[in-house]
């Protein structure tokens, strides 16, 4: 896997904007790269805990990493995550939808949605059964992509486009 470089710099609070130079340590950064693989950015992010510097903010107590990766090599890392967590994206996404049922009942219409991070698409799946009908993901990893079912790419999942309204993100 290809290391991940940081920013380089310890930036500012990114909510209230204090100086990094106030903040105290919450954690040490404990990154051995020996042990990262294409599943480090899959949904169980394998080794767990595994971090960068953690940094808590004196003025909003944020806890927050000063030195970030590059976007640039955090994209790499999510593109190229393997994906494996099937059995346990089931779990989650029937969790979920029982969690943010008093959201859709408050919700007037249930047309179109859009969810960050989608896997294989399968929470978009129990909104669709929620009467959902436009149902967009994003999802970064192409590992995971490939290991949706293939109905649910050819459902209008993981398109790229936005529709001019979203109901639900
Ligand atoms: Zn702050």
């Amino acid at each position: 896997m290809t290391p991940i470089q940081t920013i380089g710099l310890s930036r500012y609070c990114p909510v209230c904007n204090t100086s990094s130079e106030t903040a105290s340590l919450f954690l040490e950064r404990n990154i051995d790269p020996e042990k990262l693989s294409n599943f480090s950015f899959a949904s169980r992010k394998e080794p767990e805990f595994m971090c960068h510097q953690l940094l808590q903010c004196m003025t909003c107590d944020l806890v927050y990493v000063d030195q970030p990766p590059l976007d640039s090599d955090l994209a790499n890392a999510y593109h190229v995550a393997e994906y494996d967590s099937a059995e346990e994206a089931l779990d989650a996404a029937t969790a979920y939808i029982k969690a943010i049922q008093p959201i859709l009942d408050a919700l007037k219409q249930h047309k179109d949605v859009l969810e960050i991070g989608v896997g294989t698409g399968i929470f978009l799946g129990q909104l669709a059964s929620k009467g959902f009908t436009g149902l967009i993901g994003i999802e970064p990893s192409v590992a995971a992509i490939a290991a949706a079912p293939e109905a649910t790419r050819t459902r209008a999942y993981f398109l790229k486009q936005t529709t001019s309204q979203i109901h639900l993100i």
